[in-house]
């Protein structure tokens, strides 16, 4: 009789980043989500790069998590910001373009 274990493979789990979606509230590996950015001039747009300078939040890239974040406040909360009506015409458009519900 052998007795095996799975322990001590090697296989430790990687660290992976998280980040809660501002529409849902549910934690996310980050490149599962969309950052959203505050630029220097208050605009709020989608960071497609991750990497534009100013505060960003995390959202979800479908429809339905857009659309709770931009009813319910909690992008501008999370971004400290009221949303103009040009910025927030932008992210309506922009969320337009997103499937409408994804299984992330
Ligand atoms: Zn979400």
């Amino acid at each position: 009789m052998t007795a095996r274990t799975a322990t001590d493979t090697g296989l430790r789990p990687k660290h992976v980043p998280q980040r809660t979606c501002v529409g849902c509230g549910s934690v996310t590996a980050k490149r599962a989500l969309i950052r959203i950015v505050r630029g220097p001039e208050g605009e709020v747009r989608p960071d497609a790069t991750g990497k534009a300078p100013g505060r960003g939040t995390y959202i979800h890239a479908n429809r339905s998590c857009w659309e709770s974040g931009l009813k319910k406040k909690r992008l501008e909360h999370s971004l400290k910001v009221t949303l103009t009506p040009a910025s927030r015409e932008a992210l309506s458009v922009y969320a337009g373009t997103l499937p409408e519900e994804t299984d992330a």
